[in-house]
């Protein structure tokens, strides 16, 4: 009976230890992220896993929603529903799909308060932001909901734009959320349009060219608005920044 306890104990000693040393390994620099391998160069992924990543790299220039193929030729590179509406975002950078292992990582950073799991989709962003266009002057980020970042004890978006801001070195300005709005889960494409609806404002003259950044697009419903806010106080052109785009045939 004793010895049955001990043995049972001494598991339950060994999964702590696991999970401790797991943690641990996620938490220190040297090795990467996802695999645990050993790796160098101060970056936090190694080469394979950084390779395997869900790369959104042939996407729709509006609005990032994967294409099947990159066009060529003079046409720009747009999806069907771009081609069909205009839109307050001249363009949008997302360089990952929200998919496999990103989804685990970004969750971490969201709702777990994980600072190393920001700071690698921040290296992410970075990395991959020498492809990208033109960015603005300024940045805007998504006002978080208070009862939100109450709970989860942080507010990722406003972590994200100030450091985007910081690395990008482009000034930070503060957008105002004028109404709590219910959670954009569960709801389709027109729902959470409506849901954000002249949800924000921007109290302060902006440049013309201005980057309106969150953590993941959906539909792009919560960046248009703010894009549509940020119009108003000024802009002529608004790029919207996300780490990821949620493919539609997710949604
Ligand atoms: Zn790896
Ligand atoms: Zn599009």
């Amino acid at each position: 009976m004793i010895d049955g306890r001990m043995a049972g104990m001494n598991q339950t000693w060994r999964y702590a230890l696991a999970w401790l040393n797991d943690r641990l390994k996620r938490a220190l620099p040297g090795y990467c992220a996802f695999c645990h391998a050993a790796v160098r160069g101060g970056v936090p992924w190694c080469p394979d896993c950084y390779a395997d990543m869900p790369w959104n790299r042939h996407a729709c220039m509006r609005c990032a929603e994967p294409l099947p193929r990159l066009d060529v030729g003079d046409t720009p590179n747009l999806c069907g529903r771009c081609l069909r509406r205009e839109s307050v975002l001249s363009e949008t950078w997302a360089p990952l799909r929200y998919e496999e292992r990103l989804v685990r990582l970004i969750q971490r950073f969201k709702f777990s308060a994980d600072p190393r799991a920001g700071e690698i989709l921040l290296q992410l962003m970075t990395a991959s932001l020498s492809e990208a266009p033109t960015l603005g002057e300024a940045i805007v980020g998504v006002p978080g909901q208070r009862e939100r970042t109450r709970e989860r004890g942080f507010d990722h978006t406003a972590w994200l734009a100030t450091r985007l801001a910081d690395r990008l070195r482009l000034s930070l300005v503060p957008a105002v959320r004028l109404r709590e709005t219910p959670s954009q889960r569960g709801l389709d494409r027109l729902g959470r349009r409506r849901n954000v609806k002249h949800a924000f404002a921007v109290t302060r003259p902006l440049p013309a060219a201005v980057v309106v950044v969150d953590d993941v697009m959906t539909t792009g419903a919560t960046l248009e608005s703010l894009a549509t806010a940020c119009r108003a106080a000024g802009a002529e052109r608004v790029t919207a920044l996300a780490f990821a785009r949620t493919p539609s045939n997710r949604i």
